[in-house]
């Protein structure tokens, strides 16, 4: 029988669910898997980018935990595709690899002054709250008044990180360096910014309807963006989703506000135009009121707003990056790829090589959409048997061999266990979910104890 011998580099959702499909897979041969993973710990963004306040969502851990502790995976944290490990290593030594890398950037807003001291990416500080070992461990929290820009989960994510009063996160996974960070902030209000109108935006009604939870935070819509036109009308009715944000935003327009000491206001129409600076910082954004232009987009109005902030973050979209040896298009950053088979610049499918979630398809889509997406990559690579690679050095130890030369120092399964019960044991202490530790270099000595 035959035997496949499977890298997998990223150990996301996408990573692990790719694995556990393969392993239930109907097939012909033996599968023995090895996940590569460039931080000591597993889980990607389900532990680097779903907010603290989301344990249950945060919860998807246990079954990914599970599919890890199968006993028929092994893990290889700490260790980076691109320097540790290269397309030449794993062509020595596996049939073939799955790319599940993610996307951990922001996506580029061109605009006069982003570049200004006090404008951020929505990723950095999502890594900084979430305690990311590889983002400086002080975030400069010292704006009153804040501008986030996008009309997505992570601006809704960022803003409520930003408004809701820290004490309210203290029962979660927040990492203590955050709490205090957050808790000496002195923002009163943070202003969100969309494009399009209140039914055309791209985040869920659970996370919006999360904002209007927050304790001593007044949620401010302005009358003028519900004078709704015929499409979002339609929408109303024909989308469900939409029913349930609209009834959302018609109870906050009856709400009374004025007694609470934080506010988070929604603008919508609101085409950003330029960052205002004063001695290179932050001092305004300014934007240009938008309409509906009747085909389900909007178009300028000329008139120009300008609201007085200290600090600016854009929410516009996380993008992927390249990887050494691998295809990448530039402009949608990710992997071209045919349902997972990755194409090379003839279109050609690259033998032995496929790639699947947010690398594959885009940062769009939430974590059980990996599932479906692992499912498409694993049925090609199942079928495409006869274009495997055909390694020199099969052997499950030679990779550990060759780590070990490199002074790769890789964390395993065994060693994230230690890791997490660490966590939790420290969390117990203070009656808190866990205490992520943050520094990378404290995360491997815990991991390799
Ligand atoms: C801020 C934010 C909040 C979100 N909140 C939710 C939510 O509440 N609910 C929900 O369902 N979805 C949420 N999502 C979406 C969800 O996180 C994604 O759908 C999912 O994580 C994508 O999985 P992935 O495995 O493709 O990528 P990732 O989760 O990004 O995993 C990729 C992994 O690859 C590793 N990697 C990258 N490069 C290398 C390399 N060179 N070598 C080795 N390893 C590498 C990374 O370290 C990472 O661990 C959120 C996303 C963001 C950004």
């Amino acid at each position: 029988m035959t035997k496949l011998r499977l890298a997998i580099v990223g150990a996301g959702p996408a990573g692990i669910y790719a694995a556990d499909i393969l392993l239930k897979h109907e097939r012909a041969f033996e599968v023995s898997i090895d996940l590569f993973e460039q931080l000591p710990a597993p889980y990607g963004l389900v532990r680097y980018g779903v907010a603290p306040d989301h344990p249950r969502i945060k919860g998807i851990v246990n079954a990914l935990r599970e599919v890890l502790d199968s006993g028929d995976i092994r893990v290889f944290g700490n260790v980076r595709y691109g320097t540790d490990i290269t397309l030449d290593d794993l062509k020595r030594h596996y049939n073939a690899v799955i790319f599940s890398t993610g996307a951990v950037r922001d996506a580029p807003l061109e605009m006069p002054g982003i570049d200004a001291h006090g404008s951020y990416g929505a990723a950095d500080f999502v890594s900084w709250y979430d305690g990311h070992p590889d983002v400086p461990r002080e975030w400069p929290l010292e704006a009153q008044s804040v501008a986030v820009i996008g009309n997505g989960n992570v601006a809704l994510d960022v803003a409520r990180m930003l408004a809701k009063h820290s004490e309210d996160l203290l029962p979660t996974e927040v990492p203590d360096n955050v709490y205090a960070g957050l808790q000496a902030s002195p923002v009163t209000d943070v202003h969100v910014f969309g494009r399009r109108g209140p039914m055309q935006v791209k985040f869920t009604p659970l996370e919006l309807r999360e904002l209007g939870e927050l304790r001593d935070v007044d949620m401010i819509v302005h009358e003028e963006d519900f004078d709704y036109d015929p499409a979002s009308r339609d929408a109303i009715t024909s989308n469900k989703q939409l029913t349930v944000i609209d009834r959302i935003f018609t109870q906050w327009r009856a709400r009374e506000t004025g007694s609470a000491s934080r506010r988070l206001h929604l603008h919508f129409y609101a085409r950003p135009v330029e960052v205002l600076t004063t001695d290179g910082a932050v001092s305004g954004f300014r934007y240009e009121r938008t309409e509906p232009d009747g085909q389900g987009g909007v178009r300028g109005t000329g008139e120009f707003r300008e609201v007085e902030v200290s600090a600016l973050y854009r929410a516009v979209g996380y993008f992927g990056s390249p990887l050494d040896g691998i295809p990448f298009d530039e402009r949608h950053g990710v992997i071209p790829n045919h349902e997972g088979q990755v194409l090379g610049d003839d279109n050609n499918q690259v033998p032995g090589v496929y790639a699947t979630g947010w690398i594959k398809r885009g940062p769009v889509g939430l974590i059980g959409h990996t599932k479906s997406d692992a499912m498409e990559t694993i049925q090609h690579l199942v079928k495409d048997q006869s274009s495997w690679w055909s390694p020199a050095e099969p052997a499950e130890q030679a990779v550990t061999d060759l780590l070990d030369r490199r002074g790769v120092l890789y964390t395993n399964l065994d060693g994230w266990h230690r890791l997490d019960a660490h966590e939790v044991a420290l969390g117990e202490n203070q009656g808190r979910e866990r205490i992520k530790v943050v520094p990378r270099d404290e995360m491997i000595r815990i991991s390799r104890d």
